[in-house]
């Protein structure tokens, strides 16, 4: 019998290689911006056709290879980046592992064109399918320019499994923006059929990049982050505590100079914004850490993605308190200290009106409403300042968080109806309103079937008194509906829970008694002086009275 283990031929290897590292388009994108940057480039230009399914070529005016190396450059593990074992440990470059290049060729038609400063021409290698199929002379300026054809077109599997061009398209964006918002000294264009997406100048102002790739509005609510603890180093830009957005797309986090995806990290990040942004709702942040070589291993991903910290806890402190500190959290103090704290509390928030005895229906004495503004906006103030609230962002937030907890298992006061109201929907509605009435009734809507397209509703919140329930079922019935795939339904109930809060609200425009307004700013202190509403807008805006001094320069 003939042995039935083989060793695999190189061609099948690199081909099973490719599968890891190059997933998509912009798998090609990060790898090859990567090989420029490692190699000096200051202007790197990106030009891809059809979500770079059909081409990519990136150019750059890096240090070029020459002949030999550029031919070497196409084998497996050959690298310049990496000599020996030690190297490993003291990764300064990008790439290291010497496998992007044979793995991409191994994938699509590439042609290489490089040439180094000291060389009066460059060299030319076309390679199809990973096998090299010419190599020549060619003029060309110094640098490299790789072009990438067809990826896949020897996978068919794969090349299947590409999504649309708007897709494609859309994840090398992000992967040009995660490169280039480390890299402000390096220019940066991005091209698509033609079309200029970016054009980055190089800066040596790290806002001003982020501000061109983040656009205007994100960077004017910038605050600068810095922190060291042990070995490690962090800085970089988080937004303001009123900043809040639908998506974590905005978090951009980088490990000694490369983009990184981490659990740790995310986690810190959340525990410094929870006390003022919604579930659900992210800030947006550019972080850069630095950490000694022997405390985080980037070899733990074959695409570099990932990386492994030694010593997770310290990473997690540095960045939550990091944050925390420019965020300004209040400073923490102990129950007993409580009374003191009001009149010392150095935060810059409202000092807690919290009133638990029933008779004191006042705020802390600290703070005096002055009045109500236009029927929107109440005005209030103490020994620190001015504050002005938006009524309806104050309520909308305290309703929310009440259903929250009532999702968590607390009971909320509940209106019920004597007679249940009948409710005409339609029949898709319906559907969805019964399927899910065990997690309604959990927020408090109590639904029971009347007719064909008829529900009856037995009980809503206390605080939806008098909102129109055939409209309250439509939103409720259209976020059931567009739960996509994955979406959980604690997620969906979450956006029922914002919806309701919404209606629930005092609207702008009502005249508020002074009780009423008591009230309010009491359950604002008691859900925790959230400084947004579950849409991410600002509850509050407050000016210390050494700013409005300043104003009238009364110094
Ligand atoms: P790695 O980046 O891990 O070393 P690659 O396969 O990506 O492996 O690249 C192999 C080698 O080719 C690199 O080590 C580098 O010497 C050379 N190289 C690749 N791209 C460029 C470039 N744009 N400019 C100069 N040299 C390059
Ligand atoms: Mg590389």
């Amino acid at each position: 019998m003939g042995a039935k283990i083989r060793v695999l031929p190189p061609a099948m290897v690199d081909k099973i290689a490719a599968g890891e590292i190059i997933e998509r388009p912009a798998s090609v994108v990060k790898e090859l911006i990567e090989n420029s940057l490692d190699a000096g480039s200051s202007a790197i230009r990106v030009e891809i056709e059809e979500g770079g399914k059909k081409r990519i070529t990136v150019m750059d005016d890096g240090e070029g290879m020459t002949r030999e190396d550029a031919l070497l450059a196409m084998e497996r593990y050959a690298t310049s980046k990496v000599y020996e074992e030690e190297d490993l440990d003291a990764i300064q470059t990008l790439g290291f592992r010497g496998e992007a290049l044979p793995s991409i060729a191994a994938v699509s038609r590439l042609r290489l064109i490089t040439r180094t400063r000291d060389e009066l021409s460059g060299t030319q290698i076309l390679v199809e399918g990973g096998h090299v199929k010419r190599v020549e002379e060619i003029g060309s300026p110094p640098g490299t320019r790789v072009e990438i054809a067809d990826l896949f077109y020897n996978l068919p599997a794969r090349r299947k499994f590409l999504r649309g061009v708007r897709s494609e398209s859309a994840h090398i964006i992000e992967v040009v923006t995660r490169m280039a918002l480390i890299q402000g000294p390096v220019g940066f264009v991005l091209k698509h059929n033609n079309r200029i997406l970016f054009n980055l100048p190089p800066t040596q102002d790290e806002r001003s990049r982020i501000k061109a790739i983040l656009g205007k509005d994100v960077a004017s609510q910038l605050l600068r982050v810095e922190g060291l603890e042990g070995g490690g180093e962090v800085w970089g830009w988080a937004t303001v505590p009123t900043y809040g957005r639908g998506s974590s797309k905005g978090i951009y986090i980088y490990v000694n100079g490369r983009y990184i995806r981490d659990k740790i990290v995310s986690h810190a990040i959340a525990e410094a914004y929870r006390r003022f942004i919604p579930a659900k709702m992210y800030p947006a942040i550019v972080l850069f850490l630095s950490l000694p070589f022997s405390d985080v291993d980037i070899n733990v991903h074959p695409a570099k993605r990932e990386v492994r910290f030694r010593r997770g806890d310290e990473i997690h402190r540095l960045v939550s308190d990091s944050l925390k500190r420019v965020l300004g959290h209040p400073t923490e103090t102990k129950p007993h200290d409580e009374a003191v704290a009001v009149s010392e509390t150095r935060s810059s928030y409202v000092a807690p009106p919290v009133v638990t005895s029933g008779e004191d229906r006042t705020l802390a004495p600290a703070w005096r409403m002055v009045g109500q503004l236009r029927g929107t906006y109440i005005m209030v103030e103490g020994e620190e300042g001015v504050m002005l609230f938006d009524q309806h962002a104050a309520q909308e937030r305290i309703l929310y968080e009440g259903l929250k907890a009532a999702l968590e298992g607390m009971r909320l006061p509940q209106q019920p109806f004597l007679i249940p109201q009948p409710i005409e929907v339609k029949r898709e509605e319906m559907e969805l309103l019964l399927e899910h009435r065990a997690s309604l009734a959990a927020v408090g809507v109590e639904l029971g079937e009347f007719g064909e397209r008829t529900v009856a509703v037995t009980s809503i919140p206390a605080f939806l008194q008098g909102v129109d329930l055939q409209s309250l079922l439509e939103a409720l019935s259209g976020e059931l509906a567009e739960r996509g795939e994955g979406d959980s339904l604690a997620h969906v109930l979450d956006r029922a829970c914002v919806l309701m809060a919404c209606r629930g609200s005092i609207k702008a425009n009502r005249r508020l008694q002074e009780e009423e307004v008591h009230a309010l700013l009491r359950g604002w202190a008691e859900a925790g002086k959230p400084a947004t509403c579950p849409h991410g807008r600002p509850i509050f805006v407050k000016w210390s009275w050494g700013e409005v001094a300043g104003w009238f320069r009364r110094d």
